[in-house]
């Protein structure tokens, strides 16, 4: 099933990794930073480099290739509506955006939807709704509640919900009306929610902090008191939705339901997507003139996303996802170096030993052919596509493993 290395080919006419980095040193603004290679291809699990060179990717775009690099279906939807329409403007009527509203809401929450470009936009949508439902409800300043270790995007509403993860004071002043509580503080999320409180904003499972998953007493008590207030619960599921952990929302696992959520990362299969959807509660709060956005809701978008969730929203792959995730996590959890697994369904976190720095790991691991990411010093996170099968997961394992043992893993 795996290629040699030394028997792929170089990608005809591809400039190469040296060639490439020196551009992006010079012509890219230095947002990131970037692992040592140029991926030029993709099929599968798989993703090839300008040498030919081919890795076993388990991060899949940031969870936004869940059916794997070129999914066939994906891949026709989105030549087909590009060779017939790519775009007239949210002016008009479009029949994928329709249907995929439908699809979206039918699964859900049984509202309306707003579509956007991507995950921050998808936020901003909810923040203009919760705030717009508070106004309603004759709130003058409308405040917006998230637990401390969220992340909600990089524009300045979803960045201002976003308490500390990517914060820096050089980009203020950030918006007002937003307040944060230490995580899964059941306690202090009661006491900061009152009469002003628009919505309470919490990711089921913290990704990008390092996949922590929010404690049931904390949801149940955001639901309990988003109704004594009044609020709209908000749940940003733009990492955990579309089948990553193993249902097709991640609130499907939880005891609560939510008046709101937000959707992007795999919803597009690889098209920028987002949508933010909501239950009859909130369904009517934005009105004619109070959101838009030219590119949104765009045939090719919206048609690749009716292709993925033809293929997500499938009872067998679902399962899967929920199997392959515990497969992985017992074999990571047997590893020298490895403390404990979090996470649910595909959705994983790794925690590594005390000393084993997790960048480097990634780093080495990047070397041996497996693609991860390591969102802090002591945490691997896997997001593979959700059709990896079990020999690529126990391969990822055993590559994991021999990485370990290189930077001194101890065992337990
Ligand atoms: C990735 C992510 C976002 C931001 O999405 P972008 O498409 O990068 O704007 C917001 N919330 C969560 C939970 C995410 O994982």
């Amino acid at each position: 099933m795996t290629a040699d290395p030394t028997k792929t080919t170089p990608i005809e006419g591809a400039m190469g990794l040296a060639a490439t980095r020196e551009l992006e040193e010079r012509y890219l603004m230095r947002t990131y930073k970037r692992g040592a290679v140029d991926f030029v291809r993709g099929e599968g699990c798989h993703l090839y480099d300008a040498e030919g060179r081919q890795y076993l990717d388990f991060l899949a775009g940031i969870s936004v290739c869940s059916l794997g690099h070129c999914h066939p279906a994906v891949v026709a939807a989105v030549t087909e509506q590009a060779a017939r329409l790519m775009h007239v403007s949210n002016l008009f009527y479009t029949e994928p955006m329709t249907r995929l509203a439908q699809r979206l809401s039918e699964s859900s929450l049984g509202g309306r939807v707003f579509f956007c470009n991507s995950g921050t936009e998808a936020n901003e949508a909810a923040i203009k709704v919760a705030r717009k439902h508070a106004h309603g409800r004759g709130i003058a300043a409308p405040e917006i509640v998230s637990f401390e270790g969220e992340f909600h995007g990089r524009t300045y509403g979803a960045l201002s919900a976003t308490p500390k993860l990517a914060r820096n004071e050089a980009l203020g002043p950030y918006l007002p009306g937003f307040v944060s509580v230490p995580d899964n503080d059941a306690r202090a999320l009661r006491a900061a929610v009152g009469p002003n409180t628009a919505a309470v904003l919490i990711e089921p499972i913290q990704g990008e902090s390092g996949v922590w998953v929010t404690s049931e007493e904390a949801l149940m008590a955001a639901r309990e008191v988003c109704d004594e207030a009044g609020a709209l619960l908000i749940f940003d599921e733009i990492q955990t939705g579309i089948g990553r952990t193993g249902s097709l929302w991640a609130y499907e696992q939880t005891p609560v339901r939510p008046d709101v959520i937000t959707s992007a990362k795999a919803l597009g299969g690889g098209m920028p997507i987002g949508a933010c959807i909501t239950g009859p509660a909130a369904a009517e709060a934005l009105q004619p003139g109070d959101h838009g956005s030219t590119f949104a809701a765009g045939p090719i978008a919206t048609g690749a996303a009716l292709a993925v969730l033809d293929a997500v929203d499938d009872p067998a792959l679902l399962r899967s996802v929920r199997e392959l995730g515990a497969r992985l996590r017992a074999g990571l959890e047997e590893l020298p170096g490895v403390v404990g697994t979090r996470g649910r369904g595909l959705m994983v976190g790794v925690a590594l030993e005390e000393g084993i720095d997790a960048p480097a790991v990634g780093a080495d691991l990047l070397e041996r052919g497996l693609v991860v990411n390591t969102p802090a010093a002591d945490t691997i996170r896997l997001l593979p596509p959700l059709v990896v099968d079990a020999d690529q997961i126990d391969k990822a394992v055993g590559l994991i493993g021999e990485s370990l043992l290189v930077f001194g893993a101890h065992g337990r």
